[in-house]
């Protein structure tokens, strides 16, 4: 990765990291404007309930005054108009005409009434912003109903919308085609639309609501816009998400330097020749009396034991894979050589791919190394774990090849992959080394000493060696023992991997 890279990736990471963070806070900006929104228009609902329900209640006491605009009558009005809050005078009409009111008395001439702004089903009579009929100076909304006639205070709805809030809404009946009051701009404000206009993250935002009873015609509609998008939220977590993203990114440019720095240490390791092989003696369970050994590779790196399970698969995925496969077993066999001589029934286990067994040039090397080193190939078991696919037909074929020539060949982990009992009948391997992972459940778990069993009772079947990877402990072995008296052990108890120089020799 050049210096380039790495500064445009960490950018284009920021930067994805501050969009991110500005939409997030703009979400939460427009959360907060709903929230506000919602609370207003409900106020103003509330409030407007409360107007009405008083010019109701007002209309009602008023209905039956007897004797139209006696003194009396004319009292009557006076003392509801003062105990009202939100209405400013309160008069009779007679043939469309408006006799007297608490606020003026009794007129010297009828005046007569506008025609209205609209007639709602209960037929009460509406007029909105109209200039008072009496003085023309007055302007305000009025209503009628028989022959009573309220007029709203110009002042009802002060404090709507609230100062400094940037909200328009507007009072109207429920099927919206009449207006009670507008606050703002309001022409392009309709009931019924949904919060958001346009997409999620677009400015305006709307609410409305009716009144809970279904006779009061009445609802409410109200409008913010939040055309700021850097706002206090966004602005945070715009600059918390680009650092965070930038600091992923950091580590992401890191763990692929470790990685591109790992696989040329592994390569120059391999090509080398710095792989170590180490090794693990194999013995008979009932005599403890070695039969092999294990050939197990090793790795240093930086001062540390990289395990096997980890380099070998990264060797493979980076081609060397075979490379590695010849240096273990030239090694090996340079090694042990001596000692098989000597001791003919001992062999050497090597582990292989299925890559390695299909590879002609592998298989050649194999039997030069083994040649030249004066042993027999009785002398050398090829491990190929159980994960390898063996229903492969070249690798079925190969491992028929290498027995033929008198290679022992063992199935490797076995019982962790998904061996089907007709390919290993088929296969005819010389053993199968059942994992350690069951040797460790024996005595604990119940269902893994029933595998170990099951196992045991396949070899049997198929006729095939067993020999049991990863016995640590006594009660493992003597288990062991008693279910199969000709089993090979392998394992911390009978020996664990060590160098040439520390081997035992029995
Ligand atoms: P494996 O072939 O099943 O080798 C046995 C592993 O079990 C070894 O781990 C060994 O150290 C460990 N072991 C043996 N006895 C005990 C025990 O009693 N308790 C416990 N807990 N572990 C025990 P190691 O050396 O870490 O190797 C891991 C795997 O790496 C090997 O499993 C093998 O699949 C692979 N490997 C090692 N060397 C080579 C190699 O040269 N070529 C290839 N292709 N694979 C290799
Ligand atoms: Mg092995
Ligand atoms: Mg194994």
């Amino acid at each position: 990765m050049s210096r380039f890279r790495i500064a445009a990736f960490v950018l284009m990471m920021s930067a994805l990291g501050f969009l991110a963070g500005v939409v997030a806070g703009r979400h939460i900006e427009l959360g907060q404007v709903d929230d506000k929104l919602h609370g207003h228009n409900a106020r103003l609902l509330a409030h407007a309930l409360r107007v009405t329900q008083e010019g109701q209640r007002l209309m009602a006491a008023a209905t039956h005054g007897a004797g139209l605009c006696s003194d009396s009558d004319v009292a009557t009005l006076r003392v509801l108009l003062f105990n009202s809050l939100f209405i400013r005078d309160i008069g009779r009409t007679l043939g469309g005409t408006l006799q007297c009111s608490a606020a003026w008395g009794e007129l010297p001439e009828p005046v007569p009434l506008p025609p209205p702004a609209f007639t709602l089903a209960s037929g009460l009579q509406l007029w909105v912003g109209a200039a008072n009929i009496v003085d023309r100076r007055i302007i305000g909304d009025m209503s009628a109903y028989r022959d009573v006639v309220v007029f709203t205070a110009p002042g009802a709805f002060d404090g709507f919308p609230e100062p400094g809030s940037g909200i328009d809404a507007k009072i109207v009946t429920r099927d919206g085609q009449h207006v009670y009051r507008r606050f703002g701009r309001t022409h392009d404000l309709d009931l019924g639309r949904d919060a958001s206009i346009g997409w999620g993250l677009a400015p305006e935002r709307q609410a409305w609501a009716c009144a809970p009873d279904e006779q009061t015609d009445l609802c409410v509609v109200s409008r913010a816009r939040s055309d700021a998008w850097f706002q206090l939220p966004a602005m945070v977590l715009s600059v918390a998400g680009a650092l965070a993203l930038a600091f992923l990114a950091g580590l992401c440019v890191l763990w692929r330097l470790h990685a591109g720095s790992a696989k040329t240490e592994l390569r120059r390791a391999i090509l080398g020749g710095e792989i170590k092989v180490h090794y693990q003696p194999l013995r008979q369970l009932a005599t403890r009396r070695l039969t092999g050994y294990e050939a197990l590779a090793r790795w240093r790196a930086r001062g540390r034991d990289v395990s096997p399970s980890l380099f070998v698969p990264l060797a493979e995925a980076m081609g060397l894979g075979r490379a590695l496969s010849r240096q273990v077993t030239s090694q090996a066999l340079r090694d042990l050589h001596e000692r098989l001589r000597e001791n003919p029934a001992l062999y050497v286990s090597i582990n292989v791919s299925a890559a390695d067994l299909k590879d002609a040039g592998y298989r050649n090397f194999l039997m030069d190394v083994v040649s030249e080193r004066g042993l027999s190939p009785a002398n050398v078991a090829l491990e190929i774990t159980e994960g390898t696919p063996l229903s492969d037909g070249h690798v079925l074929a190969m491992v028929k090849t290498m027995r033929g020539k008198g290679f022992k060949v063992f199935i490797d982990d076995f019982g962790t992959g998904h061996s089907n009992l007709n390919y290993l009948a088929e296969m005819q391997a010389d053993a199968i080394k059942l994992d350690r992972s069951f040797t460790r459940a024996i005595g604990a778990e119940d269902a893994g000493t029933l595998i170990v069993d099951h196992v045991i009772d396949i070899s049997r079947e198929l006729g095939i060696n067993l020999i049991i990877e990863g016995i640590e402990t006594e009660e493992q072995a003597s288990y062991l023992l008693s279910r199969q008296p000709s089993a090979v052990g392998q394992g911390w108890l009978l020996g664990r991997p060590v160098p040439l120089e520390n081997i035992a020799s029995d």
